[in-house]
């Protein structure tokens, strides 16, 4: 499978799942923007890495996924400077954990804009081109979350499942396009973003970091394993190939059995 001549703009990828689909997709010949937060000198060290491990163009756009018009300048941004954006990869997301009466209004705010209008406003951005060149591909990372809740994640789990819906309007729109769009729903992966809501889980719970990970995190997860991030690029990477053609409007798990009914 190569992605050669394709153009992919790949939303919080400065770290964790986004920089691995990001990678995977560089090393299938993709041209790649990058996106996220961090500090200016490792995401010009990440930025020159992709280019200089897979020979691919690699740009970086420092967009803020709650501000609509940087998103739309992100997506102008990859044209101008790549060519197109023929792949779109929404997943920059954030999380928050606490009880619903005492979640904070903000972060209520925050969240729904990250994990789920940030995706609206670049898929609106993105779809134009698509269109115009009968092909595309845009995945969105959701989650288990997409499909089944949890308690003390109010605005995550309607963030996903919202993230959800769209993702399936947006493969009808696009279905006599050649263009796809699909959710990838992982399970508990280990990156920051887990790793960081730990203490927030131990203080609404009321638990130790050890009962956290094996009796909060990996008890929803059947097979008792963090999934990896190698892992769920290679699906990225398998979604925007010319063999998954036509899956789309498709929610594919990848939990480790936690949603399975
Ligand atoms: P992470 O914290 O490692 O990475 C998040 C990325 O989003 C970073 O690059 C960060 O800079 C970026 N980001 C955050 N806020 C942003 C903003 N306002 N504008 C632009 N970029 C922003 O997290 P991760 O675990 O790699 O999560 C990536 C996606 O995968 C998220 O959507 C998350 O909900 C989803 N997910 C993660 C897991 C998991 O277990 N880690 C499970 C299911 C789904």
């Amino acid at each position: 499978m190569s992605l050669k001549s394709r153009n992919a703009v790949v939303t919080g990828s400065t770290s964790g799942i986004g920089l691995c689909i990001a990678r995977a997709l560089a090393a299938e010949g993709a041209n790649i923007l990058i996106n996220g937060f961090g500090a200016a000198a490792d995401i010009e060290t990440e930025r020159a890495k992709i280019e200089a491990d897979f020979g691919v163009k690699c740009v970086y756009d420092g967009a803020d996924m709650s501000k609509p018009a940087e998103i739309a300048a992100m997506i102008q941004n990859a044209e101008t400077k790549l060519g197109s954006c023929d792949i779109l990869v929404n997943n920059a997301g954030i999380q928050f954990v606490s009880p619903l009466e005492e979640f904070p209004i903000e972060k209520w705010d925050q969240i729904i804009a990250i994990n789920l209008s940030s995706a609206f406003h670049a898929i609106r951005a993105a779809i134009p081109g698509m269109k115009a060149r009968k092909w595309g591909r845009i995945v969105n990372t959701a989650s288990a979350h997409s499909k089944v809740a949890s308690p003390f994640k109010s605005a995550y789990v309607t963030a996903k499942h919202g993230l959800a819906g769209l993702s399936k309007t947006a493969a009808l729109e696009l279905a006599t396009f050649g263009a796809t769009s699909n959710c990838i729903s992982p399970g508990y992966v280990w990156t920051p973003l887990v790793e960081k809501q730990i203490p927030e889980t131990m203080a609404a719970r009321h638990l130790t970091k050890e009962q956290v990970m094996h009796d909060v995190l990996l008890a929803a997860q059947p097979t008792k394993e963090f999934v990896t991030v190698d892992q769920v690029a290679a699906l990225a990477v398998f979604l925007c190939s010319d063999a998954a053609a036509q899956i789309t409007g498709a929610n594919i798990s990848i939990d480790g059995g936690w949603t399975a009914e």
